[in-house]
């Protein structure tokens, strides 16, 4: 842990150690929030672990109370905005993920629609459900 390991260079590991500048709004020994340069809404932020990991899964649990913390930070800063707001994680090419250094964003919402509104869902039947559940190696229970 510690040493930055990014398979090949990494936005925002550059943006870590300062290299690459960005809009800081919050930081601390294991984690940099900063502005989003391709913002969805005002204030739409990003919140980084500072030793580079792809996905949240290749988090130690060590690590889990001080990345979780500024995930909550960063949402009470945008609270100063707004209380409506997505936060979300893009995990894998599949998902929309663009840069593959572990971040959460934290999507302020004013009256711009819901992006979880935009595609027609339907009701999950029960029988489904609890295939789908089994697929998910659950129920886990600890
Ligand atoms: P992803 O799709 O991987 O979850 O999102 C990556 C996000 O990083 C995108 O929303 C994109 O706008 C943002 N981003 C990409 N490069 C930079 C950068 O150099 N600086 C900042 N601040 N954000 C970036
Ligand atoms: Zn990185």
């Amino acid at each position: 842990m510690g040493t930055v390991t990014a398979p090949e260079p990494c936005i925002f590991c550059e943006i870590v150690a300062g290299r690459a500048p960005a809009h800081v709004v919050y930081e601390d020994a294991a984690t940099l929030a900063f502005l989003d340069i391709f913002p969805f809404t005002r204030g739409h932020l990003l919140v980084v672990p500072k030793r580079h990991v792809d996905r949240l899964v290749d988090l130690a649990p060590a690590e889990y109370s001080a990345f979780l913390g500024a995930v909550v930070q960063g949402c009470r800063q945008v609270e100063r905005l707004t209380r409506d707001y997505n936060v979300g994680l893009n995990q894998g090419r599949l998902a929309g993920q663009i840069v593959f250094h572990l971040h959460f964003h934290v999507i302020p919402r004013y009256n711009d629609g819901n992006p979880f509104g935009q595609t027609p869902r339907t009701r999950l039947e029960s029988g489904e459900a609890t295939g789908i559940v089994r697929d998910l190696g659950g129920p886990l229970r600890r």
